[in-house]
């Protein structure tokens, strides 16, 4: 049924974003960056960390083949271009700082997130704290909100495009990996199949209308894995997993939830609904109590009372938090003006 259902990716033009403002340089690449270490590799793109030689800066050149399954995929990667610099002035994204063009790739020089991905911090043996967390949750939504904001919808969030700029002590987050991401409104409606499915929101998979509540789903699987510490809806095979997914399958009172406090399962409960517009946006995401409970600045968290009654809504933010309206003006983190409605025009 997937493939069969699945639209062929050159159904959504890469005009959608508009013509690409960064050039595509044919100079040789290796006269003007230094390869090191590889960073990553996905089905279609090989990542290395870079010097450029001039400056002595450290980049990710992301190597994207340009004729994937014996078709040219250039369109699709100048579109993955055209959303990066459609997102430049989001904090919370990688820059794109230049492309070059070889016989097979294209390779785009991104800002190199030395943090990795959040997804070791999702299966390691020494969790981060619950305030560790939510500063991450925060900064996540934030990015997520502003690509809203300009009808971007990311569509492929998981803990291995959530990076961060520093390990130790522990940075803040860059999205990465735009390839799926679409702009909404204005093709009409949008229906994709695409995406991991340990990720994906039932909607994906039942082949109906995508919006931003698409990413709030995936945002919900990450808060989840963060604090439970594995992925909540992976089964022996897709089949299994497409079950679980579709039917929202999640146990939260087994044991591995006896450690994560009331207010983190409130969260969590509230994204992993099966209906989209029964999930918060990010804005409204962003003034649940558990994101702001410790504090920006305070102390490292004591395990929250099982007890404790969870607030089952989320329209009231706790004292410290920042007004709606200008959430994204919070202590944590750099400081973003919003318009109205508005973000970077696309
Ligand atoms: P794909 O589309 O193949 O999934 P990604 O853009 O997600 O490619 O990159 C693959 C991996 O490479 C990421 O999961 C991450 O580990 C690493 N990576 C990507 N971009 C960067 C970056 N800017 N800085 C550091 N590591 C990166
Ligand atoms: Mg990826």
């Amino acid at each position: 049924m997937m493939s069969r259902r699945r639209l062929d990716s050159r159904s959504c033009p890469p005009g959608l974003f508009g013509e690409i403002q960064t050039p595509i340089r044919t100079e040789p690449l290796d006269s003007l960056f230094e390869m090191t270490s590889e960073l990553g590799r996905g089905k279609f793109a090989v990542v290395k960390k870079c010097v450029e030689k001039a400056t002595g800066k450290e980049f990710a050149a992301k190597f994207l083949r340009k004729r994937r399954r014996g078709r040219d995929c250039r369109a699709e990667i100048v579109h993955e271009m055209a959303v990066l610099e459609a997102a430049r002035n989001n904090p919370r994204v990688v820059n794109l700082h230049a492309a070059f063009e070889t016989d097979h790739d294209i390779v785009l020089l991104l800002e190199y997130a030395a943090g990795g991905e959040i997804f070791d911090h999702c299966v390691s043996d020494e969790p981060l704290s619950e305030r560790q967390i939510t500063r991450l949750i925060r900064q996540m939504l934030e990015g997520v909100h502003l690509l809203h904001q300009s009808s971007v919808v990311h569509l492929d969030l998981k803990p291995q495009n959530i990076l961060l700029t520093s390990l130790c002590p522990l940075g803040d987050i860059k999205l990465v990996d735009f390839g799926l991401a679409r702009r909404l409104g204005t093709m009409g409606e949008l229906r994709e199949i695409l995406g991991t499915p340990e990720y994906v929101a039932p909607e994906i998979l039942n082949y109906e209308p995508i919006t931003t509540a698409t990413d709030l789903w995936s945002v919900g699987v990450i808060a989840y894995m963060l604090v439970v510490g594995e992925s909540p809806f992976l089964g022996e095979d897709k089949q299994e997993t497409f079950l679980n997914v579709s039917q929202v399958s999640v146990d939260y009172c087994k044991e591995a939830f006896s450690q994560v406090s009331e207010l983190a399962v409130d969260f969590i409960r509230q994204l992993l609904v099966k209906s989209p517009e029964d999930r918060p946006s990010a804005a409204e995401c962003m003034t649940h109590p558990w994101l702001w409970q410790l504090g920006p600045d305070s102390d490292p968290p004591t395990p929250g009372p099982r007890g404790e009654r969870s607030v089952g809504k989320w329209a009231l933010p706790p004292e410290n938090c920042e007004d709606k309206e200008n959430f994204l003006d919070s202590p944590y983190g750099k400081r973003v003006r919003l318009e109205e409605g508005g973000g970077p025009a696309l």
